[in-house]
């Protein structure tokens, strides 16, 4: 198999997981919460506005998030 050949077919199966599996974990917080150090207190994170989710960038390329 050529290298470019691999490469696109890698890319698509990236794709098409990416549609199936949209989200990851938001790397910014602990589901959707910052939480104080004692733990007690939170506030709900800025990035995926206190839902714990972000949209994989795959995704994102692949257009249509409006309803995710
Ligand atoms: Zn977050």
């Amino acid at each position: 198999m050529k290298p470019l050949l691999f490469v696109a077919a890698l890319t698509l199966i990236y794709l098409a997981y990416c549609w199936v599996y949209p989200y990851t974990a938001c790397g910014n917080c602990d589901g959707g919460r910052h939480f104080t150090a004692d733990g007690q207190y939170w506030r709900k994170c800025g990035r995926c506005k206190g839902s714990g989710t972000k949209i994989r960038l795959g995704r994102k390329l692949l257009g249509g998030t409006r309803d995710l």
